[in-house]
């Protein structure tokens, strides 16, 4: 563990202890994409319970654990120190074993997670961030909660085998997207499969080999990964200039579904939505509109619906928002 704040007060003995106490999972294998982005492979102590791709777990480290260096710093008080902090997480999915084989998560016995580094608090109150400075101080062999119950309403349901899946993430949001990818191609899904993720740049881009392995493999799955902050993004005498590529812009423009090679119709596309809520755009009844509007109310415009508008089936929004 290098680069720690050593932060704790507690003696290595009652630490231990604690861990010994509470901890019911090993890190047993971490692949960096940099520094503030990695996927964790998490292998719980006991059987991991069935549970459906979508869905989520949340992790725990005690509020003992030190802190990455280089994140907001954050003082513990005593009466929390022992205790522990959860945060919620969805399960992704190596999507492809070894033998470039499918993996679902049905076919693992460990549980992937695709996890970025929140180094300090964007919100007003600037509550230090909790739980992601104390987990990228970890590797393989170290240990963490994992909570029992895998839960969730993200999952695909009512998909039939020729309808088509679009899944829509920004950052990490592609997380569930994997898991539930590679379940609709190990169950010989035949409609298209259009996972579109919206990233800074493309070294956020963690799984872009096992995309290009599946999109080689599956005609029907398409991988489209957009990016707002490289240098086509951002400066306009680039020779490929494209400017930032919102999700929303490319949807309204028609640019989606031309790349998806499909029409993307309310008939017979299940929308997925999950990460960043200013992508999502929902807002709460009664609240002031948003001042950019998301996914969602361009998504009704374009003759889809709210998940909770009747049965949900072809032409159903769903989403996750991460915060
Ligand atoms: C159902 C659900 C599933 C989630 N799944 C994932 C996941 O698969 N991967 C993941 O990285 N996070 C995920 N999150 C977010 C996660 O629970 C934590 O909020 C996040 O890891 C930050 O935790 P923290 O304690 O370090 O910071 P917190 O104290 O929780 O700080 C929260 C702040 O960090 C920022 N933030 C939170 N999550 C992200 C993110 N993913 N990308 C960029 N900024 C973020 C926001 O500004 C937010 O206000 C999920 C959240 C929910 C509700």
């Amino acid at each position: 563990m290098s680069d720690t704040i050593d932060s704790a007060p507690l003696d290595a003995e009652e630490i231990s202890q604690l861990r010994e106490k509470h901890y019911n999972g090993e890190i047993i294998e971490r692949i960096d994409s940099h520094s503030d982005l990695s996927r964790f492979r998490i292998r719980p102590d006991l059987p991991i319970p069935p549970f459906q791709p979508g869905q989520y777990v949340a992790i725990g480290l005690g509020n003992w654990e030190p802190r990455l260096k280089g994140t907001q710093a954050e003082e513990v008080p005593e009466k929390k120190l022992r205790k522990l902090s959860r945060r919620a997480y969805s399960i992704s999915c190596p999507m492809l074993d070894g033998d470039q084989q499918l993996a679902p998560v049905d076919q693992i016995d460990y549980l992937e997670f695709y996890i970025t580094l929140v180094r300090e608090s964007d919100s007003p109150d600037k509550k230090p961030p909790v739980l992601t400075p104390r987990l990228f101080n970890l590797g393989a062999g170290d240990r963490l909660e994992v909570q029992k119950k895998i839960v969730g309403t993200y999952v695909l349901e009512n998909v039939a085998p020729d309808d088509t899946v679009l899944m829509l993430g920004t950052g990490t949001g592609e997380a569930p997207h994997n898991a539930m990818a590679t379940k609709l191609l190990a169950d010989g899904h035949r409609g298209k499969i259009v996972n579109v993720t919206s990233v800074r740049k493309r070294s956020d881009l963690a799984y872009a080999l096992e995309h290009s392995a599946l999109s080689e493999k599956f005609p029907q799955y398409r991988y489209l990964p957009f990016t707002t902050r490289d240098p086509e993004n951002l400066d306009p005498s680039h020779p490929n200039f494209v400017g930032k590529q919102y999700l929303q812009s490319l949807f309204t423009s028609g640019q989606l579904a031309k790349a998806a090679d499909d029409p993307l119709s309310p008939k017979n596309t299940h929308v997925f939505l999950c990460g960043n809520p200013a992508m999502i755009g929902y807002v709460a009844p009664g609240a002031d509109p948003l001042p950019t509007p998301g996914m969602l109310p361009l998504l009704k415009a374009a003759g889809f619906r709210d998940e909770s508008d009747g049965e949900v089936g072809p032409g159903t929004i769903r989403f996750e928002k991460y915060w």
